[in-house]
Parts: C-alpha cells; structure tokens; sequence
C-alpha cells in the first residue's frame, strides 16, 4: 500500500499522539477491542486504529481503518510491503515511534513474541494438575507448531509409570512366557481360538486383553484372513479387538456409529460389555463417569485448585455440559487496568492538556 493511495487527516493523527519521556510514543486514540478471550487464554492484541478514506476505491468501499503503527510506518516509508507486518522493537502495541517499528512476517513476530515470553500460553504457571512451571519441573518439547512447549515433569514421571506398569504386567502374564506354544497357535489356530487363549477373566466380569495394547490403552490383534497364503502381507490385519470382538460376536457395525465400552475397560473386550453407538453419546457417557480431560483437571493454569468456592459454573456449551473457570483468575482480571489506562486516568483527573 502507497501513501498516494490513502487519504487521512494528519493534523488528528498527530494530535492523538503522546510522547512519552521513556521513549515510547503512546497512541491515545481509539485501540483494536481486545475480543473474547481465546482457547488459550489470549486476547487480541490492542493495536491503535485511525480512520482513513482509499482513494482509488469507489462510494461506501473508499473508508476504512487502519493500524495506527501501520500508517505511521506508510507516512514515513511512503509505502508497506501488504504481505508484512509492522511489528515493535519495545513490545508497546499502543506505540506509533517510528524508530521503535520494524518489518517482519506474522511467523517472526509470533516467534519474537514467544521468545520474550508474552505469549498467552506462557503466562501458564501450573500445569493441568497444579504443578508448578518452575525451572526443574519444565522440559521443552518441539510441538507441532514449530514452537518449543513446556511440558510438566511431574506429569511425565507419572505417566511413563503408568506405561512401565502395563509393560510389566504383560511380561508377567502366563501367555507370554508360553512363547512357543503362542507362536505355533499364530500359524495353525483360528481367529477365534487365538482370541480366547489371548484373554483374562478379571473382576467386574470384563475379558481383559493380555497380550498388545496400543498407545491408548486399546487391545490389537493380529486378525487372519485364511483366503491368503503362508506369507503373503495380507494374511494378518492389525485391527483393534473390541471392534473386532463386536463384529465377530454380536453384529456388523453401522456406518457412523462406533463400539463403546459399558464397563469403561478400554482394554475389556468381552462382546457383552460392548455396544454401538454414536460418538456423542460415548462422550456424554464419559462425562458422566468423570473421564473427560478438562474435567479431570483439578488445577487452573494458575495454580488455583477448584474448589467449590473458587469455581464459577458458565452456560452450558453445544453439548449441554458446563464450563468451569477460575474465581481468583476471574475476579483479578476484571481489577487489572492496563498502564496506560491508569496513566490516562490521572490525565482526566489533572485536566492538564497533555495531548500534543
Ligand atoms: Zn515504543
Ligand atoms: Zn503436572
Ligand atoms: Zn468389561
Ligand atoms: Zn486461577
């Protein structure tokens, strides 16, 4: 975009400007809302805005809005890059300093914004189960956004006993050390036969898988397909075997619909214990169980338990299930006031004319 293109009233522009003696030069004009809060807790960020007309555009299309800090750079520059970001040398978004902007892409500037930890997610100080992010309890893992995430080692720990535990009791069951004997069955028995030897009568009635879990905690099973021969890749599927326990047992499963667990046993894979249904309902089942991953969080992401005098109940979502938020979070949001808003406050009050 050209300064040719644009059309504003600069005297205003100016006038809406207040230089600070620290460095910065604070826009007193109209700022960007900051908008509902995001899934991580973020918020907009509160760039200044000025009123500007296009003068290549025709009738209503001619106004428009734009950032502050952005138009500075145009009426300095005489033109921007569109595919580039004006970005802050002083992390300030309500300065206009020239000498304080420079270009950059969005990936720069959210990268710029991590490394001197003002993102939203790094203003988490616990993790999901109140352990502090403090300098030994913190690992950092590449995640799929290219960013480094903290990670909890407490929460680690506990999990990979979790994993050891499963490993160990599945090296102590009988089957495994009757290796010879499995592996025989894995060439001459049938599917059926295999599926039986493979199980546990465990209390509660379910039929525990032994032999393989997968990651999240489901039986495998290597199924046969006997219209192939010794050797060909398409004689074992691997195929989760309460699905395939169903399908064998019971009935074909509807398309759309999944198997799910009465007893919630993902290892169990006993036909009686298994049913179809929708996905939405398996969800609202584990609801109403307690094992769903936000409702098992007994911490806010700072540090606060949620107590019932610490927890504020909201409307229920599309799925009919109520939000929980932090009381303490809450009530200190809605007390913060930004520096400048204070700083502009104790303007109103002075009734000096410190605009220009
Ligand atoms: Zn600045
Ligand atoms: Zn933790
Ligand atoms: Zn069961
Ligand atoms: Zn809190």
């Amino acid at each position: 975009m050209r300064l040719s293109d644009i059309g504003f009233q600069e005297e205003l522009f100016y006038a809406k400007i207040l230089r600070d003696p620290n460095g910065c030069w604070e826009w007193r004009g109209r700022r960007k809302s900051p908008g509902k809060p995001r899934k991580n807790g973020g918020h907009r960020a509160r760039y200044g805005q000025f009123g500007v007309y296009y003068t290549n555009r025709p009738g209503r299309n001619s106004k428009g809005v734009l950032d502050a800090h952005r138009l500075m750079w145009i009426l300095m520059n005489g033109e921007v890059d569109d595919r580039l970001k004006v970005c802050h040398t002083c992390d300030n978004t309500a300065c206009v300093r020239p000498d304080h902007l420079f270009l950059g892409t969005q990936s720069d500037n959210m990268q710029d914004c991590v490394e001197k930890g003002r993102h939203a997610m790094r203003s988490k100080t616990h993790c999901p189960n109140g352990h502090e992010y403090t300098e030994e309890n913190t690992y950092l893992m590449l995640g799929r956004d290219g960013y480094r995430q903290r990670r909890c080692r407490e929460c680690h720990r506990s999990r990979q006993r979790t994993y050891a535990k499963r490993k160990y009791q599945a090296k102590q069951s009988p089957l495994k050390q009757k290796k010879s004997v499995m592996q025989r069955l894995h060439l001459t028995g049938d599917n059926e036969t295999r599926f039986l030897l493979k199980t546990e009568r465990t209390a509660g009635g379910c039929w525990t898988w032994k032999t393989g879990l997968n990651a999240n905690g489901y039986g495998q099973f290597a199924v046969k397909d006997e219209r192939f021969p010794v050797g060909d890749k398409r004689r074992y599927k691997t195929r989760r075997v309460h699905i395939w326990s169903y399908e064998n047992f019971v009935g074909p499963v509807p398309r759309g619909l999944i198997v799910r667990h009465l007893c919630h046993n993902r290892a169990c894979v006993r036909p009686e214990h298994l049913e179809v249904g929708t996905h939405k309902e398996n969800m609202q089942d584990a609801y109403d169980a307690n094992r769903l991953f936000n409702q098992k969080k007994t911490h806010c992401q700072h540090g606060h338990e949620f107590t019932e005098e610490n927890t504020i109940y909201d409307k229920p979502g599309p799925a009919g299930r109520p939000k929980r938020h932090c009381r303490t979070c809450k009530m200190a949001r809605s007390r913060r006031i930004l520096p400048w808003e204070a700083e502009y406050m104790f303007f109103l009050d002075s009734g000096l004319d410190r605009s220009i």
